[in-house]
């Protein structure tokens, strides 16, 4: 747990390993850029024998004064997902984890998912006498409108592309349930809680942006997905919908924040995840929170 001010941050990891190999999930990686980040990547970020990227896949809790707030709800289990072993049929003790972690499903004020990727909406719902319903009954899920009327519309042409039935499973239900907001990407949730627009990685994809007590953290979601893009910031993964505006708003994050007290939070990240941007030469590093 890591407290900002008012606002207590923790995570509860669902899975975390190395799951896909590097060069398959960074399509424009290059071996000596690697080789030369040997020190700092391997082996926390990638496996050395294996050359997979450890990937991590979480959700933040944040804990003001007024509410509880869920940032990312991870996979999910028990969802059908054709030709993803790594997300089909999953039954971890995600919901155990997370009331070990102190919160319980129906304390959950508002779920917000950065984006509606496979990996970030998942425990949105759960299987319940053959239906998928609401997994936090009192909670108010926040989407940007931008990305939710995106998915809609793939989720209705039939094209919501290489992981099918996410829309259908993981959203519509709370829709339906009455539960979800749409909201502005800039909408401010809580008190010094605030979305913000970083298109490219989906097109309604947002960072949440945290301020109290003086102390600043941004959420990146997946603007970047694993600490080599912050050495070629340019790299965008196969699972970006825009590559070429996803690096652009890459850079302009890492720029932003390099160097800063800002703490960075990201999605994926192998724990314990958060830290601060650094400049190193030209390019760009991670220190972890702790480590400094
Ligand atoms: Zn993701």
């Amino acid at each position: 747990m890591h407290q900002l001010g008012e606002i207590a941050i923790s995570r509860v990891v669902e899975s975390e390993g190395p799951f896909v190999d590097v060069f398959g999930f960074l399509p424009d990686a290059q071996k000596d850029v690697i080789e030369a980040n040997r020190d700092w990547l391997m082996p926390r970020y990638i496996d050395p024998e294996s050359m997979m990227i450890i990937l991590n896949i979480q959700s933040y809790i944040l804990r003001t004064p007024r509410h509880t707030i869920l940032v990312d709800a991870c996979v999910g289990n028990h969802k059908t997902r054709p030709g993803r072993p790594m997300f089909d049929q999953l039954n971890t003790p995600y919901l155990a984890d997370l009331e070990a972690a102190g919160v319980k499903p129906e304390e959950v004020d508002y779920v917000l998912c950065t984006h509606l990727h496979v990996d970030h909406v998942g425990w949105n719902t759960q299987l319940i006498d053959g239906r998928w319903v609401p997994t936090f009954p009192n909670a108010k899920y926040v989407f940007a409108r931008t990305e939710h009327d995106f998915w809609e519309q793939r989720h209705k042409d039939g094209s919501e592309g290489p992981v099918p039935n996410v829309y259908d499973d993981s959203v519509l239900p709370v829709v339906e349930a009455g539960q979800a907001v749409l909201v502005e990407s800039d909408h401010e949730l809580d008190h010094g809680i605030s979305l913000e627009p970083a298109p490219g990685h989906t097109p309604g994809n947002i960072v949440l942006n945290l301020s109290s007590g003086g102390s600043d953290a941004v959420l990146t979601g997946d603007v970047m997905h694993h600490p080599l893009q912050l050495v070629r910031p340019e790299w965008s993964s196969r699972a970006c919908e825009d590559h070429i505006q996803s690096a652009k708003t890459r850079r302009a994050l890492i720029e932003r924040y390099a160097d800063t007290d800002t703490l960075i939070a990201p999605a994926h990240f192998a724990s314990p995840t958060m830290g601060h941007i650094i400049r190193r030469g030209d390019n760009f590093g991670f220190r972890l929170l702790g480590e400094e």
